[in-house]
């Protein structure tokens, strides 16, 4: 039997709680579904080699324990105090038999971005699915307030590093390959409290559709997926002022469905622009939104 979309995951009220940017998932109340004890493959992605970046929480997590169950090795990419919950995520990989390799590091750093493809490449022996889905996000009400230090970071992490990652993945990336982008309900109707935000996840669908056209002569598709309001670490760690928390999802903003996504929610679509069964998916924009307007 189908299940009530209203009613499948958690709808009640979120408890307060911040923590210092990225934030640590295993600290979370409730903790986010990445579909740890439901996600279940079929096979769609046996013997293919991931980069996943923000792989170690939320929806990067739920993509990476999705893309083992499918049957893929993934390395994965986070920054370095994020190791406890990245430690989980090579553990749940590894229950599936499939490799983990654990990759930290800081995406606004190029020449960091340049090693990480190497080592994955080195350690998969090969790639051919790039999931970019790290992003940073702090909330500023002010546009007086926002410093130069935080939209230049903002941009490093959601923008540059995609170009560096990509420029360094591509002479590796054989025919069939599939690039996933990470882009947001926000790049299409950004909040007024996420004025960098808001503009890195547009320029994502800039990058992703242009690249899609560029590549495609290579046999390497490029899509990108809008989020509406997600359960995860970004939230509580400075991405909502704290008292937009309890009612996350369900007014700030206000999802048609009544409550905030799970990651697990995501993780068919990020399966999907990965697998074959999306050989003629190029340049598209993939939302999963509750319904809130996206594209
Ligand atoms: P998350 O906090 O679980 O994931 C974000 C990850 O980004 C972190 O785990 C961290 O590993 C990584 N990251 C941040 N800065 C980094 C840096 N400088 N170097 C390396 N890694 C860095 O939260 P999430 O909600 O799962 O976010 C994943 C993606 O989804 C982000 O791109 C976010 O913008 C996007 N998104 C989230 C929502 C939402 O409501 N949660 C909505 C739309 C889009
Ligand atoms: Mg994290």
């Amino acid at each position: 039997m189908p299940e009530n979309p209203l009613e499948k995951y958690y709808n009640q009220d979120y408890p307060k709680q911040y923590q210092n940017p990225p934030g640590i998932q295993k600290e979370m109340d409730p903790q986010p579904d990445c579909g740890e004890k439901s996600y279940k493959g079929s096979g769609q992605l046996e013997g293919r080699k991931a980069l996943i970046t923000g792989g170690d929480s939320g929806i990067g997590r739920a993509t990476a324990i999705a893309y083992a169950r499918e049957g893929a090795d993934v390395a994965l990419n986070y920054l370095p105090v994020e190791e406890p919950d990245a430690l989980e995520v090579k553990e749940l990989i590894e229950q599936e038999g499939r490799k983990a390799v654990l990759l930290p590091g800081d995406l606004r750093d190029e020449e960091f971005c340049r090693s990480l493809v190497q080592d994955a490449v080195k350690e998969l022996d090969g790639l051919d699915i790039l999931a970019l889905v790290a992003g940073e996000q702090q909330a500023v009400q002010d546009i007086e307030d926002l410093t130069t230090d935080q939209i230049l970071s903002t941009f490093q992490t959601n923008v540059f590093s995609l170009y560096w990652v990509v420029q360094e993945a591509i002479p590796h990336l054989p025919e069939g390959s599939s690039i996933i982008t990470t882009s947001s309900v926000e790049g299409y109707n950004p909040s007024p409290m996420l004025l960098d935000y808001g503009a890195t996840k547009s320029a994502i669908v800039g990058f992703t559709k242009a690249l899609s056209k560029q590549v495609a002569s290579k046999g390497i598709r490029v899509n990108s997926v809008a989020p509406g309001p997600f359960w995860s670490p970004l939230q509580i760690s400075g991405g909502q002022p704290q008292e937009n928390i309890p009612k996350f999802g369900q007014e700030t903003p206000a999802a048609p469905l009544g409550r905030a996504g799970q990651p697990v929610e995501l993780s068919g679509i990020y399966v999907f622009l990965a697998s074959e069964q999306a050989s003629y998916v190029t340049g598209h924009v993939y939302s999963a939104t509750g319904g809130l307007n996206a594209n």
